[in-house]
């Protein structure tokens, strides 16, 4: 890139408001408050359903890098430690220290968070953000691989510079790539460069593993710097497979 040319201001289509797609919205507007940003989401309003969400030190520093640190005392708390046991005995297994250790070593702490209000959090600040649209009720029912094109299941037809594939584990966005199954890397070789997979839609873990949330974050953090740095719709296929 040449460092005197001003990053381009894109037409970005994100499809589901979950984790994901909402940090997208987040962190897309972060770098350049001239792109033009629609989420979609299929649901009416954002889903009340989920689980509690250990977001280690690789997250919480890009949640504060997206200026929510502030907002999660209100809904999040710092554990001491896990205690991991066995179903049958409740016999201990393993102990995992997390704060204040993993500032220590990690430099960020680690913060237990109930999903639906994560969600929340990121929502109420893409939702205050000019640039970012959110709209319910629009389901993904088919995707131009090529164009970025989105056709929703009520009707619309919506075009974009860039999409970004966000709608989880079952992935209609992904299903009709003709991938039956999620890919190992989050972006799909489009010969355009147009259209991007993260998130579950990605690369879904067995819940244990604690990371979901956490690597759909990374993937965010990544997204935004490839974005960052284009200069031109034109070159989006080069800077996408950088
Ligand atoms: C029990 C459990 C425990 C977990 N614990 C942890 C943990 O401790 N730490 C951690 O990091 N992760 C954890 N995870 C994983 C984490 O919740 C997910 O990885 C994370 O929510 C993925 O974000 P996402 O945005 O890709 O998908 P989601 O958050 O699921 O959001 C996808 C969105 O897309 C929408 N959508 C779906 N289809 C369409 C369509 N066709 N059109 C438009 N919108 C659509 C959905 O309605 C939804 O709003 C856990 C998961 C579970 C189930």
């Amino acid at each position: 890139m040449l460092y005197d040319q001003r990053p381009c201001p894109l037409d970005i289509t994100i499809t589901g408001a979950g984790i994901s797609g909402l940090s997208t919205a987040l962190a897309l507007s972060n770098v350049n408050r001239e792109h033009k940003i629609t989420v979609l989401e299929s649901n009416a309003s954002l889903s009340e359903f989920g689980a509690g969400v250990q977001l280690y030190a690789n997250s919480t520093r890009l949640l504060d890098k997206w200026g929510l640190t502030s907002s999660l005392p209100k809904v999040a708390f710092q554990s001491s430690h896990m205690s991991v046991r066995r179903w049958q005995d409740n016999a201990e297994l393993v102990s995992i220290m997390n704060n204040p250790t993993s500032t220590w070593l990690y430099e960020w702490p680690q913060w237990q968070i109930y999903r639906p209000d994560l969600q929340r959090v990121i929502f109420d600040r893409a939702n205050e953000l000019p640039n970012v649209n959110i709209l319910f009720g629009y389901s993904v029912a088919d995707m131009n691989h090529e164009t970025g094109t989105v056709y929703t299941a009520e009707g619309s037809t919506i075009k974009a510079d860039l999409t970004v594939a966000a709608d989880e584990i079952w992935s209609k966005s992904r299903r009709c790539w003709n991938y039956a199954r999620p890919c190992i890397w989050m972006v799909y070789a489009s010969a355009s460069g147009r259209v991007v997979l993260i998130g579950d839609a990605a690369h879904a873990l067995l819940p244990h593993a604690g990371q979901g949330a956490g690597m759909a974050m990374e993937d965010v953090a990544s997204l935004a710097e490839f974005v960052g740095f284009s200069t031109s719709k034109d070159n989006l296929s080069t800077t996408m497979s950088a």
